[in-house]
């Protein structure tokens, strides 16, 4: 069998505590997978320095001197985790046949990467990394995350449930994904939209076991709510369904204003204050959700995404 290349890209941020233990833990799942013809011998990790103001990128020099395996890639400034994935993956692209994402702290179970490499080799062009459980997260984080991925699935937005950015993907799958032109990125919905076949392995997620998490808060929430207008304008139609309701009930309110102001026992002035206010309420948020339905349209047409990924054609020579 003809052993296929396998580049393994790690955005690194502010990483200089983990990366020697990550180095050697990968170099261990890299000679294993070569010693059992699993992959290219020119396989390789691709570290991409994220901007980080310590030691990161001196130390992935010294790492790539020192290890046959280790590669590096030094952006000039902080972009965010997936910028930098991108970065990464899009100088790994021609130079791998399939590349995997995984983070430097290792949380992400290191042992999952022969199993995607095997699924890989039975056809899949995507395998997703998926978390069993989540017990060494707090219990802050697993309920925000359970949160958030419902609100996902509730707006219409296609992702693997537990699954964050550790995954294996092929080369031809890489192409079609850094076809997308978006700048506000949120990869782990953007590739269940590329199709070919998937598959998913699981494992147990661990503690980070250096440093602490540069995903505060505050950057959690705004990924999320990225994740939700990048790829939704179900907020959108919402405004104009209100809008509707909004003027259904100012329908009823007619109805009732009008008994009370012909039974005697309306307030002068009352009904058309009723009346107005719930009309004029229904009618402006009919026109906000009118023109965010363009807005929204225009929104897709600007994010200028493949329409389609062809997967094979069949066609006889001339
Ligand atoms: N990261 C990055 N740029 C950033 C923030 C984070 O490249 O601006 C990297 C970081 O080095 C790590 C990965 O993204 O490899 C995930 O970050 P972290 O482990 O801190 O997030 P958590 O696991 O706590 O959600
Ligand atoms: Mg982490």
């Amino acid at each position: 069998m003809n052993k296929h290349r396998l580049a393994i890209v790690v955005p690194c941020y502010k990483e200089e505590l983990v990366l020697h233990e990550t180095t050697s833990r990968l170099t261990q799942v890299l000679d294993d997978l070569v010693r059992d013809d699993l992959i290219a011998t020119n396989s390789y990790i691709l570290y991409v320095n994220d901007g980080s103001t310590d030691n990161t990128w001196n130390i992935i020099s010294e790492l790539h001197e020192a290890n046959k395996y280790v590669n590096g890639v030094n952006l000039a400034g902080n972009v965010g985790h997936q910028n930098a994935l991108v970065a990464g993956l899009s100088s790994a692209v021609e130079n791998c046949d399939m590349a995997i994402s995984i983070d430097a702290d290792l949380q992400d179970d290191v042992n999952a990467i022969r199993e995607m490499v095997v699924k890989y080799y039975e056809g899949c062009d995507i395998v997703y990394g998926v978390r069993q459980s989540r017990q060494t997260d707090t219990w802050f984080k697993r309920t925000t995350a359970l949160g958030f991925y419902s609100l996902m699935k509730s707006m219409g937005v296609k992702s693997v449930y537990n699954h964050a950015d550790y995954r294996l993907m092929s080369q031809r799958a890489l192409r079609q994904l850094l076809r997308y032109r978006e700048r506000n990125l949120f990869l782990r919905g953007m590739v269940p939209t590329i199709g070919y076949k998937t598959d998913c392995v699981y494992y147990d997620r661990a503690e980070r076991f250096a440093g602490e998490s540069k995903y505060p808060l505050k950057k959690m929430i705004s990924f999320a709510f990225d994740g939700i207008t990048s790829f939704s304008v179900k907020p959108v139609h919402m405004v104009l369904y209100f809008g509707i309701v909004f003027l259904i009930v100012s329908f009823s309110i007619f109805c009732f204003v009008m008994y009370s102001l012909f039974r005697g026992n309306a307030v002068p002035g009352w009904t058309s204050l009723m009346l107005s206010v719930w009309f004029c309420s229904g009618c402006i948020l009919l026109g906000l959700g009118v023109v965010g339905e363009y807005v929204g349209k225009i929104y897709v047409e600007v994010k200028d995404r493949p329409r389609f990924n062809i997967e094979r054609v069949l066609m006889h020579e001339e």
